[in-house]
């Protein structure tokens, strides 16, 4: 190659980074707590989701979609009515005479399809998984959102514990591999439905004579939902539960043996995790096992919680169903990106054809078919602008190759080649161009400096 002196250009211009203030003379903009994932940032995405499949098919789960939109009454049932959830969050809305709630969480959506569509009958053990968006009307903040993204797994047919401890295993080497520091595995099991109502008995008993002392909401909490009160950040909350029973003392022995078995697999495995007797989550269909991977790096506060999980062996005859002993988990993409920092993801390099002139456009839109055929992505700039313009474009899409084809090359049957990297050129046989310009970028990407 020759160097590129017939056209001078600045420094590459990567493209300026979105702006997020509203514009003033602008009436629309998104809904607070929802947000868009542009371009330059949807590569960081594509990435995760791409490992997160890679992971946990090798385990042999498959996709499921389901709805977005699912009967209202379904999330009652099964995240229950006392719950923050169900109580103030979910954005429900009536179509027709059809109560409707955009989902919350995956897993109900999940049991649902597997009920509706007789799965148990096929085959003893399901491994589902699904990623996609979901809606809750918090109070924004970061890492906190009112649209925001899981992926999760739903594991039905099992009793565990070998599957519970294999699930926490799975986790843990996909938060592994994806880089995340300071992780925190935390475990617990709440029994089952025997164990459940002594506990809730015995926490009331310890709470009840300190209700005075708890916030507002713990108040209220100890007559609907008193588990939830262990999971409060506020002071006066943790001051009163220091002391109380814990559940592990009150599992029955099969809660207990179960339990155990989940410790001892977990030890074998070598997977690092932490029991904590106050562990739960903000759903109700939980029984025995639960857990939650946190990690306080890039997460400030309540927002630590990357995902979490648990066993819900109730929750398909709770709709419906035949009793099917399940286990699952959700991760929030947003709150993971966020943990992983400031990584950065390429997008896929591209080459651009930059065609001056009427006749060098068709010529263009031709060979831009054939390099594509060859498996690489092109742009070709078809506003007839001028070449420095296209040139500039260009660089600002990161392109490592420009493909400039004017009348005069059309003519000779030629294209020439601008390294826009290297900062060469050359002038190559229109018959070889779409090869070579494949093979060059295929070499400038493996080379990284695409
Ligand atoms: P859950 O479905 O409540 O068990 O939550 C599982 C995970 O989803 C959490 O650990 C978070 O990572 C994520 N998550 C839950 N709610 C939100 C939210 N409002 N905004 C962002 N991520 C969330």
């Amino acid at each position: 190659m020759t160097p590129l002196d017939d056209f001078r250009y600045g420094p590459l211009d990567p493209l300026p980074p979105p702006v997020h203030k509203p514009r003033a003379d602008m009436n629309f903009r998104a809904i607070k707590g929802m947000n868009d994932i542009l371009p330059g940032e949807v590569e960081r995405w594509q990435q995760f989701e791409r490992a997160f499949r890679d992971t946990v098919e090798l385990f042999g789960y498959r996709e499921i979609r389901t709805p977005i939109v699912e009967p209202t009454s379904l999330f009652v049932r099964s995240i229950g009515e006392a719950t923050d959830i169900v109580e103030k969050e979910m954005y429900s809305f009536t179509h027709h005479d059809d109560a409707l709630t955009l989902r919350p969480e995956g897993t109900a959506g999940a049991v649902r399809a597997f009920v509706e569509h007789h799965i148990d009958q096929r085959e003893p053990v399901t491994r589902w998984y699904y990623l996609g968006p979901m809606f809750r009307g918090e109070r924004p903040a970061r890492g906190r959102y009112r649209q925001f993204y899981q992926v999760g797994c739903e594991l039905m047919g099992d009793p565990g514990p070998a599957s519970d401890a294999e699930m926490i295993d799975m986790l843990v080497r996909f938060f592994q591999r994806l880089g995340i520091g300071q992780l925190e595995v935390v475990v617990n099991s709440l029994g089952g439905p025997a164990t459940r109502p002594r506990y809730k008995q015995a926490l009331v008993e310890h709470l009840t004579p300190r209700a005075s002392q708890l916030s507002e909401d713990s108040q209220r909490r100890l007559t609907t939902n008193p588990l939830r009160i262990l999971d409060s950040k506020d002071e006066r909350d943790i001051a009163a539960i220091a002391g109380a029973p814990s559940v592990i003392d009150l599992l029955d022995d099969e809660d207990r043996a179960h339990w155990q078995k989940i410790l001892t697999y977990l030890e074998r495995l070598g997977t690092p995790y932490r029991a904590d007797p106050q562990l739960v989550r903000g759903l109700d269909y939980y029984s025995r096992t639960l857990f939650e991977v946190r990690s306080s790096a890039g997460l400030v506060g309540a927002q630590n919680a990357l995902g979490g999980g648990g066993r819900y062996d109730g929750l398909a005859a709770e709709i419906g169903g035949p009793a099917t002993p399940s286990i699952g988990f959700a991760l929030g993409i947003e709150r993971i990106l966020l943990a992983m920092g400031d990584q950065t993801a390429a997008p896929r390099p591209i080459v651009m054809i930059a065609p001056i002139g009427e006749r060098a456009s068709s010529e263009a839109l031709v060979l831009a078919r054939e390099i594509r055929d060859l498996g690489v992505a092109v742009d070709v700039d078809t506003r007839g602008t001028s070449l420095r313009a296209m040139l500039r474009r260009a660089n600002a899409l990161g392109a490592p190759l420009c493909v400039v084809i004017g009348d005069s090359e059309v003519d000779a049957a030629q294209v020439q080649l601008k390294d826009l990297a290297g900062h060469n050129q050359s002038v190559v046989a229109r018959a070889d161009a779409a090869t070579q310009v494949a093979s060059l970028l295929k070499a400038a990407s493996a080379g990284g400096s695409g």
